[in-house]
């Protein structure tokens, strides 16, 4: 019998590790200085959180893992997208109350989805997402999109675009979903079952269609822009206004629909174009919603927000040979000449733990020689020699690696040692 993880995870291992701590810790800082606070919301939730009503999407109809527990009637599900978690509990918390308005989040971690795996589509995903409640200001649509994009851009990734459309207010799409339903009124029965769903629960929805969209009727489909309203008209100017003060490249995409039902206004996809990046190229994706907060029972309030995959964003670092991480060197490696001198080595180890120097030693007995093969692979600055003479006079020896010099000196003052090494190799590179 082997085991294997189920299609569509994966592991990831240490040797990996220090990319996601890279981009874990941009992520603290990009919205430690955009004033975001991180909120963790449970991974699964109630179905119901997801699942709103008459959802048209493909996640909410096909992608969610649901179970009910044998004794118990509670469906629940793991969470296939972190918005909806959010303004649940922007409402149980009552933070629709808060005198700062609005509550800026952000929230990193995996979400589950059952789609067809393939490069940059698994079934366990990570995000980082942010979302704004409590405030309808096309300057924060704004802010939103220049956090990701300048989080991207610090990564250094070049090959980037931003789409931009709007799904106007809700007389816009009603008065366009109208317009879409006449136009594909004699169409939609040869089109593929999903569109004929949405035909009827969210025409809009057509236009996203994977499957149907070469067809000659979806090129022909009548154009959002032509049904905006003034307001919405003016919101959308305001939105593109400001991401023209602050030099974001952008492209109206009017096709651009979302594959979310509670958006309105703003949508947004920021895209790779990198040609490594295959058919899943949207890095970070979201919009505008109003009517969340109120669906879970909050008052009327206006949220935005986005969603970047972070295995993606890994993706795009990759396809334009951008390398993240590194694995951070040893301090120091102690290696002993004879096992029966095992316990000083993990004396001296634990000083200098305590010293804060990141240290390990050998725990398989092995030959001096191979010790400082792992000195070696470890890419320790120094290594700590203990042999004989620490029975003798209790010294060891702190022997730099890089220029050979070494000190000898007592076991109990390997510490002091090491921090004189140090300080003097930091006055030497000043220099
Ligand atoms: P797609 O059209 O690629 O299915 P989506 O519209 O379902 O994307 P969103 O729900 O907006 O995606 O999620 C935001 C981001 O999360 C996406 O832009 C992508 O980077 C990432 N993402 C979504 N689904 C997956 C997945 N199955 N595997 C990896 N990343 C994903
Ligand atoms: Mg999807």
């Amino acid at each position: 019998m082997s085991y294997q993880m189920p299609k569509g995870t994966q592991d990831i291992l240490p040797k990996d590790i220090s990319k996601w701590h890279q981009l874990e810790d941009l992520i603290k800082q990009f919205c430690y200085v955009y004033d975001y606070q991180e909120i963790r919301t449970p991974i699964f939730e109630h179905t119901n959180v997801f699942k709103r009503g008459n959802d048209s999407s493909d996640m909410v109809n096909k992608e969610m893992y649901t179970f009910t527990l044998d004794n118990s009637s509670t469906s629940l599900t793991l969470r296939p997208e972190g918005t909806a978690g959010v303004a649940r509990s922007f409402v149980e918390n009552k933070m629709y109350g808060y005198s700062d308005l609005p509550v800026k989040l952000y929230y990193v971690g995996p979400q589950f989805r059952h789609e067809r795996p393939q490069k940059g589509r698994q079934r366990i995903f990570n995000q980082f997402g942010i979302e704004v409640l409590g405030a309808k200001n096309p300057l924060l649509d704004v802010e939103t999109i220049a956090l990701g994009w300048s989080f991207v851009s610090a990564l250094g990734l070049k090959d980037m675009k931003v789409l931009i459309n709007t799904l106007g207010d809700d007389e816009t799409r009603s008065a366009y979903r109208i317009a879409l339903q006449n136009h594909f009124k004699n169409d939609i029965e040869n089109m593929c079952g999903d569109c004929k769903r949405r035909y009827h629960q969210n025409p809009l929805r057509i236009l996203d269609c994977k499957v149907d969209h070469e067809l000659e009727i979806m090129k022909t489909a009548p154009k959002m822009s032509d049904y905006l309203t003034a307001d919405s008209k003016a919101y959308f100017q305001q939105v593109l206004a400001g991401l023209d003060a602050l030099d974001i490249p952008y492209e109206i995409d009017d096709r651009l629909v979302r594959g979310l039902d509670y958006y309105t206004h703003t949508v947004f996809e920021v895209v790779s174009v990198n040609e490594q990046m295959g058919s899943q190229s949207t890095v970070f994706a979201g919009g505008r919603y109003d009517g969340l907060v109120e669906y879970f029972g909050g008052p009327e309030m206006s949220g935005i927000g986005w969603a970047m995959g972070l295995e993606r964003l890994i993706l795009a670092c990759e396809g334009e040979g951008i390398e993240l991480g590194e694995d951070a060197a040893l301090d120091a490696y102690v290696l002993c000449s004879n096992e029966n001198l095992s316990l000083q080595a993990f004396k001296a180890l634990t000083m200098i733990r305590a010293g804060g120097y990141r240290s390990d030693m050998d725990y398989l007995n092995r030959s001096f020689k191979a010790q400082f093969k792992s000195v070696d692979r470890k890419h320790a600055t120094f290594a700590i020699l203990i042999d004989e003479k620490v029975l003798e006079d209790g010294t060891i020896t702190v022997k730099k690696i890089a220029d050979k010099s070494q000190l000898i000196v007592k076991l109990e003052d390997v510490v002091d040692a090491l921090d004189q090494m140090f300080e003097d190799d930091h006055d030497h590179h000043e220099e």
